[in-house]
């Protein structure tokens, strides 16, 4: 594993990031599973982030949830050994100060403009357009919109230029956020830091160095690497994209299963043993599903990706 990683002096930091809008299901233990199991073996430390900046889908008690099931289910965090972790949580929502700051540095850059398009005004004018994302086409970057002006949401310029980086488990990305999602909503009309705002900042300042996540956030990358780099400094991340969690048959995991939530199976008193043996299978860890434990991760981690090598999806 430390082939990976390298295996310098330097502290592995990587972090598991919930957004408490929901419980903990099948594919969050997948995602936990592969972020513990890498930091694990590669004495890494695990940062555990409540990523609460949506205020207006984020709840308390779901945030309650993620822990206890998260503790059930053996997968300790390190948050104690971060100076920013108050009481050992970290919630965005806590963390406005610095999302401010980071703005204003952009805003001093002279390239954020205030937007008062609706989503619906955004897709009307992009009818023709069979994208697999919402591409802004940058209509308000010439109106001069004061940035103060209610109703606004701020975005960042970005330029047309192809972005590569390489991911340690798919190899070299290629990705145009400018054809992707257009310029960059950093805070959004009701007053709320975007995900890929907040994420940047706090993966920068909180000195993460590896980031562990689903392929289904491989597309925003490119973009969170570009602004990463505005905000001083990019090189340090390394990425880990890892595969999403299918049923036994191949095929996608059921809507069922998927969404049967971690905490009422905790309630029921299920052994979560068994949980993590399934989400390990369901995300091609394991050939058949068997009770697992946290213990074994970093050597199944280290064992599948040395077993299968880099050129063929391993690490
Ligand atoms: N809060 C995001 C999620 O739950 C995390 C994505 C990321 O790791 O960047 O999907």
């Amino acid at each position: 594993m430390n082939a990976l990683i390298g295996n310098g002096p330097k502290t592995i930091i990587t972090r598991f990031a919930p957004s408490p809008t929901g419980y903990l299901h099948l594919g969050h233990v997948a995602s936990a599973i592969f972020v513990w199991g890498v930091a694990r073996a590669a004495s890494a430390r695990v940062l555990l982030r409540m990523e609460d900046h949506d205020l207006g889908r984020c709840r308390r008690d779901y945030e309650e949830a993620i822990f206890a099931d998260l503790a059930w289910l053996g997968f300790a965090h390190d948050n104690t050994d971060f100076r920013f972790a108050v009481n050992s949580t970290y919630r965005q929502s806590d963390a406005g100060a610095h999302f401010e700051s980071a703005l204003s540095e952009l805003i001093a850059s002279g390239q954020v403009y205030a937007c008062n398009c609706s989503r619906q005004e955004i897709l009307l004018r992009n009818r023709s357009a069979n994208a697999e994302e919402l591409r802004y086409d940058g209509y308000c970057r010439t109106r001069g919109i004061p940035l103060d002006a209610p109703d606004v949401g701020l975005r960042l310029q970005i330029p047309t230029t192809e972005l590569r980086f390489d991911d340690l488990r798919l190899g070299m990305q290629t990705q145009t956020p400018a054809l992707q999602c257009g310029d960059l909503l950093l805070k959004d009309r009701h007053g709320q830091y975007t995900y890929n705002f907040a994420v940047v900042v706090d993966d920068l300042r909180q000195g993460i160095n590896l980031v562990i996540r689903g392929e289904d956030v491989l597309h925003a990358t490119g973009r969170q690497l570009w602004l990463a780099d505005k905000l001083g400094g990019s090189d340090a991340i390394s990425y880990f994209h890892h595969p999403l969690i299918m049923g036994s048959n191949g095929q996608k995991l059921s809507k069922r299963l998927l969404a049967s939530a971690i905490a009422s199976r905790r309630l029921a008193g299920e052994d979560p043993r068994v949980l993590l043996g399934e989400a390990a299978q369901a995300v091609g860890l394991l050939a058949a599903a068997r009770p697992l434990t946290v213990l074994e991760l970093p050597q199944l981690l280290s064992t599948h990706f040395l077993k299968r090598g880099r050129s063929n999806g391993g690490i």
